[in-house]
């Protein structure tokens, strides 16, 4: 819940409108200001206080704590100026809370942790638990000096300009490792510990079970991913009780799915009592990985420790036509999170400046659609971070689709959709996709001439509005006349066609003109052609398709 709170006025107006705005996250504390904060503070996991900056560190400084439970606070001034992060920018989330703030009141967004200012990672914003000297890391990274990346376990990391050695180490380990000075370890949750267990153990004897296995190996429980075992056993008590202590998940599997997977030490007691004859070393090797303790036990339990290796992460990211501002929030998020960024380079160069410091970009040029798709996917299974960029959306037409066929379930795959050169025609041209529609690419380098001429007939006959894709370059300029020719024989010669260059881009054209009219010559590689069905009109300089198919009907019937 966010708190908010405010003195003035002016202040109240502009609490309101957040209020309006996010009904379910926000709660609106009133009285005194004192009296508010704290029972806001005491109650909520960020606040919003519509006050001075120094009035609120006067009210929250004798209610602090500590940094990691303490609320985000944001202060917004009288005039709903400035959103500012006050406190706990990164672990109370007020850095994004801020900026948040800042878009639905039109507030600048003012922050200024260290590391976000100068736009790197904080080093305690990873996701990952942080050992050691952050404090002193961070201020290394942030002031350009030799700070040693040492993964051990490789990890889906956003770029962290680290090199191969230096004064400053951030070890990437799930190994029992005490950081010296000048050094972070961060702790990627790689391990998995399997557990069996008779009815009614105790949670105390599973903990000093796993815990002796885990100094046993040599790693860190902070490193400890999830707890496993047999579906049979989700509800015990003590195998619950122990998860929760360590705060993972307890993931659960099938007997039957145990009892296939192979395994050093089998034994016929689990087999009778849950039919598997392994618990703890199936259920922790059940999703791969190496055992580096086989199963152990004591008088009701058994354990045994398995570390995974890293899973990477690949995103496949839709940039938009053009624009920056057609590029969606979330787009911009995954270029940042990346450590990889695999692309054409003319899409590179469309967002280079928003990458973080440190980014490796693998760039390309046209037509190594196959290569950049292997690329990727083996930097993401190499543990990396990936993105994987395309215009428009990267699903259409684009990396999506040989990327994905490359993959397989060693990594994680996340898709970013984008606005596509269809949508971004469309909204200049006026509503031409108000009713059922299609894309085809006239492009015959990866589908032959025939299937392409085939589904625009079929689209002809069905009366779909259809918009082309890669319609016409130097060496293939017979394909676009001829389609349009299927079209006409279908549709009035006075039919709508829009025909956008480069969609938001700096040089964008639009026309609007006919089937009769059209001049294929104007039309290149930069441009999509959106030809109208049988009940799409101009009016007042736009292209509209009607809705429904009543409305299409009516229409009809007015014109005869
Ligand atoms: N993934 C892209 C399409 C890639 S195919 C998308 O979703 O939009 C490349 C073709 O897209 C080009 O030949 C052109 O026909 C079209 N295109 C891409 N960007 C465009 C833009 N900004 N304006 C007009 N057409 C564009």
């Amino acid at each position: 819940m966010i708190g908010l709170i405010s003195a003035t006025a002016a202040g109240a107006a502009a609490r309101d409108r957040l209020a309006a705005a996010w009904p379910d996250r926000t709660r609106v504390y009133g009285g005194p200001v004192r009296d508010a904060v704290r029972a806001a503070f005491a109650e909520c996991e960020q606040l919003v206080c519509f006050l001075a900056t120094g009035a609120v560190v006067r009210l929250v400084a004798p209610l602090l704590e500590d940094k990691r439970s303490d609320p985000g606070v944001v202060c917004v001034d009288e005039g709903g100026r400035f959103a500012v992060s006050l406190l706990g920018g990164h672990a109370g989330g007020a850095n994004g809370l801020a900026r948040e703030v800042g878009e639905v009141l039109g507030a600048e967004p003012v922050v200024t942790t260290a590391t976000d200012a100068v736009d790197l990672a904080g080093l305690d914003t990873l996701g990952l638990p942080a050992e050691g000297d952050v404090a002193a890391v961070s201020r290394a990274l942030l002031d350009g000096e030799e700070v040693a990346l040492d993964a051990e376990v490789a990890w889906p990391l956003p770029p962290l300009p680290a090199g191969e050695r230096g004064a400053y180490t951030v070890r990437v380990t799930d190994r029992l490792v005490t950081p010296g000075r000048g050094e972070v370890v961060l702790r990627p949750p790689s391990l998995v510990v399997g557990v069996g267990a008779s009815r009614g153990v105790p949670a105390e004897e599973v903990l000093a079970l796993v815990g002796e296995a885990l100094r046993e190996a040599g790693v860190s429980a902070a490193s400890l991913g999830e707890l496993a075992t047999v579906d049979a056993k989700a509800g015990e008590p003590g195998i619950v009780a122990a998860a929760r202590h360590f705060g993972v998940p307890l993931v659960t599997y099938p007997a039957e799915e145990l009892a296939r997977v192979e395994v050093p030490n089998p034994s016929d007691a689990p087999l009778a009592a849950v039919g598997t004859p392994s618990v703890a070393e199936a259920s922790a090797l059940a999703r791969g990985g190496e055992l580096l303790v086989p199963k152990r036990k004591s008088a009701m339990a058994t354990c045994a420790v398995v570390r995974r290796p890293g899973r990477g992460r690949l995103a496949v990211v839709g940039l938009g036509p053009g624009a920056r501002d057609l590029l969606t929030p979330r787009a911009k998020a995954e270029l940042r999170r990346a450590a990889v960024l695999v692309g054409l380079d003319q899409y590179v160069e469309q967002i280079r400046d928003l990458l973080r410091p440190g980014t490796r970009i693998i760039e390309s040029g046209l037509g190594a659609e196959e290569e950049r798709a292997r690329t990727a996917v083996a930097e993401a299974r190499r543990g990396q971070s990936v993105a994987l960029i395309g215009s428009g959306d990267a699903g259409v037409y684009a990396m999506a689709s040989p990327a994905l066929a490359e993959a397989s379930d060693d990594i994680d795959v996340v898709g970013v959709p984008g606005v596509t050169a269809a949508l971004a025609a469309g909204a200049i041209l006026g509503a031409p996709l108000g009713h059922d529609h299609v894309s085809i690419s006239l492009s015959d380098l990866h589908t032959p001439w025939e299937v392409i001429e085939r589904r625009v007939r079929a689209a002809a006959e069905a009366d779909l509005v259809v918009t082309f894709y890669n319609p016409r370059s130097r060496g293939r300029d017979w394909q676009l006349p001829k389609a349009l020719a299927i079209l006409a024989g279908h549709r009035a010669p006075t039919t709508p066609v829009g025909v956008v260059r480069n969609a938001s881009r700096p040089d964008e054209t639009s026309r609007i003109t006919t089937l009769a009219g059209i001049d294929p010559a104007t039309v290149d590689m930069m441009t999509v052609v959106t030809v109208g069905n049988t009940a799409t009109r101009t009016v007042a300089g736009r292209m509209v398709t009607p809705r429904g198919y009543r409305w299409q009907t009516d229409a009809k019937q007015e014109a005869r």
